[in-house]
């Protein structure tokens, strides 16, 4: 794509409301529009991280046996009044709207209840499970406080999936599974070595649920890790008690700031007995399904990266996620031969399957290079009448700032996508 026909510019200042850091970031480089406090939208560079993210998470679920569907975002109320959950002193983030009948809607806040519904007329037997459904839906919550940016919107995209199992055996190997393939999201994101699996509070039918929280400044929870053990626990359940059962101590507990970027929840059988959602076992005997859900916010998991991995300079992508695999940065374009050399490089580059931002614009080098920093694009090409004369492109990491000198061939060969 050339930069030129962006519609999107850089900005030099977020909004004055904006807070927090990853908004500031992602605004500034044209990724994100601020539409009210806690609401935004998704421009053309933040969206092709966005997919990029969302289709790291759908591989990874349909590798542990995901089927993808789309619930509605409108709800209705007599599915919610079943588990007592339409009340707003059970849930206190609700929006809520009406028919033109005045009958009451809600907007999705999560889907456990009309997707234990809708399961009813497709389960029966034991031959019917284990099933695992999800989606990528948006929710809305109408949080009290929204300061984090993307990583608290009253508006989002969640992952949400949930598990039908016949037993508590079924059902544990499936979490244990689906704990394994939340690591591997995080982990291809570029959030691996600072993201834990932590023990958080459970609610009511086991003693723990599990979060899964990056180490971050910018974080609303507290959590005491050992990086050594590989354990985390989330301060709600940090007590001598829980300590004593997981055979820690103080000691070895660091405190930290962190990002609760996923979340596994069993549910037990709350909801399938509300919904008398049942299945008949090989002897006839009918047992309630045993649930369990699994939800990760795609737009925390990005604002996530762009908190952790951001500099002094701007946001810092790591390719799987980047907008973009290179940013070529053509100087002095004026110049025939260099706009010639730029063109053939970039049609090479996007021929071979890598995916170019070409800074084709009419612009100073500083603007330039202050913009790549600012987008953060893994690698920058530059292009001007001193690689022309050498036959060797300037190439600089964005992460690391190495720069080495490498020809046409070499960077064809390193950015074509690796299968
Ligand atoms: P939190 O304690 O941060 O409010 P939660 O316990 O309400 O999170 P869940 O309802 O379990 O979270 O949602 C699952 C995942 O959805 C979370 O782990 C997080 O990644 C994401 N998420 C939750 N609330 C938001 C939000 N307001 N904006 C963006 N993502 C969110
Ligand atoms: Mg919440």
């Amino acid at each position: 794509m050339k930069q030129g026909t962006l519609f999107t510019k850089t900005r030099r200042e977020a909004p004055k409301d904006e807070v927090a850091k990853n908004a500031q970031l992602l605004i500034r480089g044209g990724f994100i529009h601020k539409e009210m406090a806690g609401v935004y939208s998704y421009l053309p560079l933040g969206l092709r991280v966005f997919k990029k993210i969302e289709e790291i998470i759908r591989e990874e679920m349909n590798g542990i046996g995901g089927q993808e569907i789309s619930l509605t975002t409108l709800q209705d109320k007599s599915v919610w009044e079943k588990t007592g959950r339409w009340s707003e002193e059970v849930i206190d983030v609700w929006f809520k709207t009406k028919l033109a009948n005045g009958s009451e809607l809600g907007l999705a806040t999560t889907h456990e209840e009309p997707l234990t519904a809708l399961m009813r007329e497709y389960i029966s037997s034991w031959r019917d499970m284990p099933r695992y459904v999800y989606q990528f839906q948006t929710k809305f919550r109408n949080e009290l406080r929204a300061k984090s940016g993307i990583m608290r919107a009253r508006e989002f995209v969640m992952k949400d999936l949930y598990s039908f199992d016949r037993s508590e055996g079924e059902f544990k190997e499936f979490y244990e599974r689906c704990a394994q393939a939340y690591m591997r999201v995080f982990e291809r994101v570029g959030l691996g070595g600072m993201t834990f699996r932590t023990f958080a509070s459970g609610g009511s039918f086991s003693k723990f649920s599990d979060e899964f929280q990056t180490v971050c400044e910018a974080g609303e929870d507290t959590i005491y890790l050992s990086r050594k053990k590989g354990i985390a626990l989330n301060k709600e359940v940090y007590n001598d008690g829980v300590l004593k059962d997981l055979g820690l101590s103080k000691g070895e507990l660091e405190e930290v700031k962190a990002i609760e970027v996923g979340n596994i929840f069993p549910l037990g059988t709350r909801f399938s007995e509300a919904f008398g959602l049942t299945y008949k076992d090989e002897k006839g005997k009918e047992h309630p399904v045993i649930m369990g859900c699994y939800g990760i916010g795609l737009g925390r998991l990005m604002g996530t990266v762009a908190e952790a991995l951001s500099d002094s300079k701007g946001l810092v992508w790591p390719r799987s996620i980047a907008p973009f695999d290179a940013h070529l940065v053509e100087l002095g374009g004026e110049n025939e031969e260099v706009r010639k050399e730029a063109a053939e490089l970039y049609k090479d580059l996007t021929e071979a399957g890598a995916e170019v931002l070409w800074d084709d614009r009419d612009a100073r080098a500083g603007e330039k290079f202050a913009d790549s920093d600012l987008i953060g694009i893994p690698v920058r090409i530059v292009i001007s009448s001193k690689s022309l004369a050498e036959g060797k492109f300037e190439c600089v990491e964005r992460a690391t700032g190495k720069t080495e000198h490498k020809t046409a061939g070499e960077l064809i060969e390193e950015l074509r996508p690796r299968t």
